[in-house]
This record gives C-alpha cells, sequence and structure tokens, in this order.
C-alpha cells in the first residue's frame, strides 16, 4: 500500500520562489487534492515529486523511503506514474498501440496485449481502439493518458489538469474512474481546475497560493474557508 509525502518544498526560477515551504501527504485508496489559481506552483510541485525537478530545500517520501534524489525512472520503478498538463500522447499511433507501448515497458508482449485491451475497456474507449491518438476529441485524449498511466500498475498516480477541455458528461464518468483507481488502492493526486469534480471525489484538499500551502481539509471544509476564496478572488 502506497503513501507519499512531500515536505517543505522550495524551488526557485531566477528571483522568482515558484515553491516556498510547499507539501502534501497522500495515502492508498484516497483521492487527495491540489488546487489553486495559476501559477500557485501545482506543476513544479509534481515535478519536484516525480523527480522532473530538484528542489532548493525539501524532501520526497515514497512508502517511508526518502527519494529526493532519485531520479524519474526510479520513481516510475517504484511505482509513481504522472500525466502532464500538456498532454504527450503517441499522436500518430492507435488509442490501443499508445496503451500497448506504454504497458510494454514493464511487461512481456503477450501481456502488453491484454493490458491494453483491459485498460481501453477501465478508461471507456473501447470504441475508439483503432483511433488514431492526434484525431480523438481532447476530452478522449485526456482518458487516454491516463490510460496509458495506468499500464505501469501505479501505487501513486499523479494527474496534472485530467478533466482540461472534457465535457460535463465526460467529466462524470471521469470521476467514475478516478474512484475506481483509489479502491484499487492506487494513491491518487489530483490537480484541477474543475472544482465540482475536485470536491466530489476528493478526500482531502490541499490549497496552493504563491507556492504555499494556505489550507488543508476534506472538500466541505475547504469550500467554505475564506482564504481559499481571498486565493482565488485575489482578495
Ligand atoms: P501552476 O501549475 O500552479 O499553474 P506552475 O508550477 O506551472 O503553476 O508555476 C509556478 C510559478 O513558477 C509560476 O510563476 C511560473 O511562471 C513559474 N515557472 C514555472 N516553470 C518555470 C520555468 N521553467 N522557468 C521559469 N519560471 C517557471
Ligand atoms: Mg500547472
Amino acid at each position: 500500500m502506497a503513501s507519499l509525502r512531500a515536505d517543505d518544498v522550495t524551488v526557485t526560477f531566477g528571483g522568482i520562489r515558484a515553491l516556498d515551504g510547499a507539501g502534501f501527504a497522500a495515502g492508498a485508496g484516497r483521492i487527495t487534492g491540489l488546487i489553486g489559481p495559476n501559477g500557485a506552483g501545482k506543476s513544479t510541485l509534481f515535478d519536484v515529486v516525480s523527480g522532473l525537478r530538484r528542489p532548493r530545500t525539501g524532501t520526497v517520501v515514497l512508502d517511508g523511503r526518502d527519494i529526493t534524489r532519485d531520479t524519474p525512472a526510479q520513481r516510475a520503478r517504484r511505482g509513481m506514474a504522472r500525466t502532464f498538463q500538456r498532454l504527450e500522447l503517441f499522436g500518430r499511433l492507435s488509442v490501443r498501440d499508445n496503451l500497448r507501448v506504454a504497458a510494454e515497458l514493464g511487461s512481456r508482449r503477450r501481456e502488453a496485449h491484454r493490458i491494453a485491451d483491459d485498460l481501453l475497456e477501465r478508461i471507456g474507449l473501447t470504441a475508439d481502439a483503432g483511433t488514431t491518438a492526434d484525431a480523438l476529441p481532447t476530452g478522449a485524449a485526456r482518458l487516454l493518458e491516463v490510460g496509458r498511466a495506468l499500464a505501469g500498475k501505479p501505487g501513486v498516480l499523479l494527474l496534472d489538469e485530467p478533466a482540461a477541455g472534457q465535457d460535463a458528461q465526460e467529466t462524470l464518468r471521469f470521476a467514475a474512474l478516478l474512484r475506481d483507481i483509489a479502491a484499487d488502492g492506487c494513491a491518487v493526486v489530483l490537480v484541477e481546475h474543475d472544482m465540482s469534480l475536485v470536491m466530489s471525489v476528493c478526500d482531502q484538499v490541499h490549497v496552493l497560493d504563491l507556492g504555499k500551502v494556505v489550507a488543508v481539509g476534506p472538500p466541505e471544509e475547504i469550500q467554505q474557508d475564506r482564504t481559499v476564496l481571498a486565493a482565488y478572488l485575489g482578495e
């Protein structure tokens, strides 16, 4: 059962503090939300957690082990997967092949085919299996990106704005998929702007503003928090 925590993370770009002592904790079977206005530092925090950016200060601990200095590949081998705010699909490959290629990174060929078919069903894209990824509407492309991240059966899944571009119907189905992933025991960390999605699926929400966590709590509390409203409204 996976657990992930980041503590006291500081990142500077030139003179600007993108993260200023930020952190969060996520646990198996739970969906942890990370919200905040544009530029708050959410994607940068994911970069630190996934090993793409070395922080100035801070630690990242996965299953009780300090992985702050591990490479992204080492973290992936320990069960961490992530998606990006900007989609990173193989545009010319079919939906099914995008999943199969991802599955082949961690499994035998034969098994990769089976995993790809299971994932197609899980993300609800079986009917689009042969469609080229480039030809997918954004909502479906986002689902495919999540499917690719699931191919390695991660214990920790970091999702950066996975519902951006999804319509209301797709977002509802996506909420069910997220609950299903968590119910499987995965620790899900969700960066998302769609507040109704965040508030309906998250167990715990962390609010980031100007590189700092300004509030932590269950959705019911966060929705009524004055500091949170101020962060969003710039008051
Ligand atoms: P969020 O994902 O919450 O919108 P980001 O983590 O993308 O925020 O950005 C946090 C801050 O860091 C912003 O001020 C952004 O302009 C800055 N930033 C992010 N990446 C870079 C970079 N590679 N170089 C310089 N500044 C950056
Ligand atoms: Mg971002």
